[in-house]
């Protein structure tokens, strides 16, 4: 169970990296489509968009090569790209500002195009980076942006030649910026404080189903699992095979090689029986050193096949160095039956086993084996 969680997260991960870099190759394609189609449509005279938007367009050109081929994560990527698209952002702004004229309406407008794309890279950069460096990153990039507007408008200022329509625009876009910085700054805050909540509550509910000498589900887990499968029984007619084991003169083992063997000797039956099952059987530690297989899907014949098979590996090796063997318990799901029916049974073949020599699985239709 606890490896089927830990698959479940490492799937989830791996999903979650395929779409991030299918968005960010999406995003650097639409980059290298708006840099070249402005560059066809250009005005003339215009030196940066004729000789620096073809040089932007290569450089996402690169960087979708490189985030494609990328092995792994992109974290070491992603500071580089939005730094990049940012310099390339604002230093088209400060063109506006600085190389574009005298500042008019008509700047303002084609420079208020490039606050909207200001204000994606702040948003890109609470997506790219973590909460706090994607605060730090979108500040900065806020700042550069405001220092750019103020000394490109400070010649016009000193002369009292800023309208107030173009003071007003300008400020309204500063103050739109800040806003948005301010409230992705919050919603990551939020998204990454419920994120450690639910992996704390995972976590904590993890902990509550797992043994935490064997990793194993527990008795509480197993009970759960044993619920669904009953239901399943009683509506579906599936199959579902009950074994209860216990391993033999356990309290011998303790006594002659001490406590600690005695827990190894547990940890080793536990995985032994982990090997033994197939994926979607439960291996539960029941209680002391009792365990508890469920199989579903799996008949009369095919569980007394699985307990010899688990029977068989316990006995084949010493574990920790001592020698051990268990006795197995088998039985199979009637839809009529309760928990403590079909426990009681597994329970009531167990201790045939022992009462009849130990080291032997016996099943409730009396099949014996070994
Ligand atoms: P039998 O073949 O009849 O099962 O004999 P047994 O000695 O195994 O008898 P029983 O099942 O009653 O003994 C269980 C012993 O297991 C008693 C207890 O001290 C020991 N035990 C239970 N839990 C643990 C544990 O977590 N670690 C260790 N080392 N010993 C445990
Ligand atoms: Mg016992
Ligand atoms: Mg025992």
């Amino acid at each position: 169970m606890q490896k089927e969680i830990t698959g479940r997260a490492q799937v989830d991960g791996q999903r979650l990296r395929a779409r991030k870099r299918f968005v960010y190759l999406v995003a650097l394609a639409a980059g290298v489509a708006i840099f070249l189609l402005s560059w066809m449509i250009r005005t003339p005279g215009d030196a940066f968009l004729a000789y620096l938007y073809p040089l932007f367009a290569l450089m996402l050109v690169a960087l979708f090569v490189a985030v494609w081929r990328a092995p792994g994560p992109l974290s070491r990527l992603e500071p580089w790209m939005l730094g990049l698209v940012a310099a390339m952002i604002l230093s088209r702004l400060a063109w506006h500002f600085h190389a574009g004229g005298p500042l008019d309406a008509h700047l303002l407008v084609l420079a208020g195009g490039h606050y909207w794309a200001v204000g994606i890279v702040i948003l890109a950069a609470f997506v790219m980076l973590e909460h706090r460096r994607g605060l730090r990153a979108g500040l900065a990039i806020l700042v550069v942006a405001t220092l750019i507007a103020v000394s490109g408008i400070a010649g016009e200022w000193q002369q009292g030649a800023l309208s107030r329509e173009a003071a007003v625009y300008l400020l309204r876009i500063h103050l739109f910026l800040a806003v948005l910085l301010g409230l992705a700054s919050v919603a990551t805050s939020m998204r990454d404080t419920v994120k450690d909540a639910l992996v704390r509550s995972e976590a904590l509910e993890q902990a509550a189903r797992t043994d935490p000498l064997t990793g194993l589900a527990n008795r509480r887990a197993a009970e759960a699992v044993l619920e669904q499968h009953a239901a399943s029984v009683r509506h579906d007619g599936v199959p579902v095979t009950v074994i209860g084991l216990d391993i033999d003169h356990f309290k011998s083992v303790n006594d002659t090689h001490g406590h600690a063997t005695g827990d190894a000797v547990i940890a080793g039956v536990a995985a032994i029986l982990r090997a033994s099952v197939r994926k979607p059987d439960l291996v539960a530690r029941w209680g002391g050193e009792e365990f508890l297989i469920v199989a579903p899907h799996v008949g009369r014949e095919g569980g007394l096949e699985l307990a010899e098979r688990c029977r068989q590996a316990i006995a084949r090796e010493p574990i920790a160095e001592v020698p051990v063997t268990a006795s197995f318990g088998v039985t199979t799901f009637d839809p009529q039956d309760t928990l403590d029916d079909v426990l009681g049974r597994a329970d009531d073949m167990m201790y045939r086993a022992k009462e009849a020599g130990r080291d032997r699985v016996l099943s409730d239709d009396a099949l014996a084996c070994a």
